[in-house]
């Protein structure tokens, strides 16, 4: 009955050392209110500076978007009072974003437009106590870069695939860890439903609070079935913003929209206008990395892997990055996959710091993965070394020395042990001769006992198959 119209504005923090108009540092969780000075306090007659490198990152995201490049750009007030503000106002762009027109690709193929992206400082933060509040400034002139999307979205699926696809992107070109629970990524949407293929919009509704995108995605689904209940209630709706509420998972009434004309916007009159050197948009256009979705392409030519396995790699930066660096020592791509996702990932599970904290180098992972293919090991044995090498850093060839891991694959001396077994359990041989083919896995582990885990399992099984038939 009503088609779904959604927008996307997130702000994703650039990770620069020091905030975007003075020298103060960024470093997340410092004691409330050290990371200040009186620039981004506000102090009357200071003066800002524009940090370089929070350009040089936002045009990389620029680039990566395939946005237009301003080759001049100028800052501006955005005026509003908010406890958390201490200048009244914010340094943003209005007239002059550094993109405009790009796109991004969403899973399904779809060409999302982008608006475009401009740079801005983030306020403080209210810390809220019983009765009373209080604010820390230490975020107050963090570099933000505000991505907005044109609303070309028309589904709370889309929406989720878009900042997945989104994300990705900016951990690949290295400007921001988009580490949502440290607030590096934040993402309003704005919704509107409309007759069906009608040329005119609805009103729209803005959403913000959701602090996951899983979050987002449950708001869009909320305020869909509330927009629709209004519409064939013959209500209208309100042009307002509204905040999710992720324990009573429903969206509340926060206050009516502002439009852009009550932020009084006029140019920053300290800051003077900035060129955007072609020269720096060539050289970042050159360093940017390859991107996750010709990454994903790549993988599935080059290593023979399926869409799904090569989808799971670059989803996970570090271990895509892993992956690589261990087929040049190891080059078999299927196996070494194999053995990634299984018992190394287990492992990697376990680690309080997760990938960054592995002590494997990919050249000793890639041995594991040549032994377990030589049958010098068995999946038993690879698991008991990654447990030990994954965690610290350890040389591989003494662990099985030590832990006694080479598996036993010689066909005699297997047969000696297999034979004292089948000798000391006949009630499990009466069992299988009866047609209970489990009994075999009975014998098979009897014998792994009997090693001490190191037998070759597809061959005591090869035996155990021919002496019963006999
Ligand atoms: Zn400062």
């Amino acid at each position: 009955m009503f088609d779904t119209v959604i927008g996307l504005e997130v702000h994703v923090q650039l990770n620069t050392k020091s905030k975007i108009f003075c020298s103060c540092s960024t470093q997340f969780e410092s004691p409330p209110n050290t990371n200040i000075c009186p620039v981004c306090c506000g102090y009357p007659g200071v003066l800002p500076v524009f940090n370089q490198e929070a350009l040089r990152l936002g045009l990389r995201v620029g680039i990566a978007l395939n946005c237009k490049i301003n080759s001049s750009i100028y800052f501006e007030r955005k005026n509003y009072f908010y406890p958390d503000l201490p200048k009244d106002y914010q340094i943003s762009q209005y007239k002059s974003p550094l993109g405009y027109q790009g796109s991004l690709k969403i899973d399904a193929g779809k060409k999302i437009g982008i608006e475009r992206i401009h740079l801005e400082e983030d306020a403080g933060k209210l810390i809220h106590k019983g009765n009373y509040s209080l604010v820390d400034f230490n975020r107050t002139g963090i570099p933000l870069l505000e991505i907005v999307s044109l609303p070309q979205l028309t589904s709370p699926k889309e929406a989720f695939d878009y900042l997945q696809s989104l994300k990705l992107i900016l951990q690949y070109i290295g400007v921001s860890s988009c580490d949502m629970e440290k607030g590096y990524l934040r993402c309003d949407a704005n919704i509107s439903l409309k007759k069906k293929d009608a040329n005119i919009f609805g009103t729209k509704v803005e959403l913000k609070n959701m602090n996951s995108f899983k979050g987002v995605k449950a708001a869009l689904e909320y305020e869909i079935k509330r927009q629709t209940k209004q519409l064939k209630d013959k209500k209208i709706i309100i042009q307002e913003t509204r905040l999710w509420d992720s324990d009573k998972l429903k969206t509340i009434a926060m206050r009516s929209k502002e439009e852009a004309h009550d932020y009084r916007y006029f140019p920053e009159p300290d800051l003077p206008d900035f060129a955007v050197p072609a020269e720096l948009i060539k050289q970042e256009r050159e360093s940017l990395e390859e991107l996750p979705k010709a990454r994903v392409e790549r993988f599935i030519k080059q290593y023979q892997l399926s869409k799904e396995e090569s989808s799971l790699l670059v989803e996970n930066k570090q271990l895509a990055d892993f992956f690589e660096k261990v087929l040049d020592f190891f080059n078999e791509p299927k196996k070494v996959y194999k053995l990634l996702f299984g018992p190394f990932l287990e492992q990697v599970k376990l680690l309080e710091s997760g990938f960054s904290g592995i002590k494997i180098s990919a050249k000793d992972f890639a041995k594991v993965v040549k032994y377990f293919n030589q049958k010098k090991i068995n999946n038993r044995g690879v698991k008991k070394i990654l447990a030990i090498a994954v965690p610290e850093k350890k040389d591989i060839d003494k662990i099985i020395k030590a832990e006694g891991l080479i598996q036993l694959s010689d066909q005699k001396g297997l047969e000696e042990i297999a034979e004292k077994i089948l000798e000391n359990n006949p009630k499990a041989i009466k069992e299988y001769k009866q047609g209970k083919t489990k009994a075999i896995q009975f014998l098979l582990g009897q014998v792994m006992k009997e090693t001490r885990g190191r037998a070759n399992p597809q061959l005591v099984r090869k035996i155990f198959e021919r002496r019963l038939k006999e």
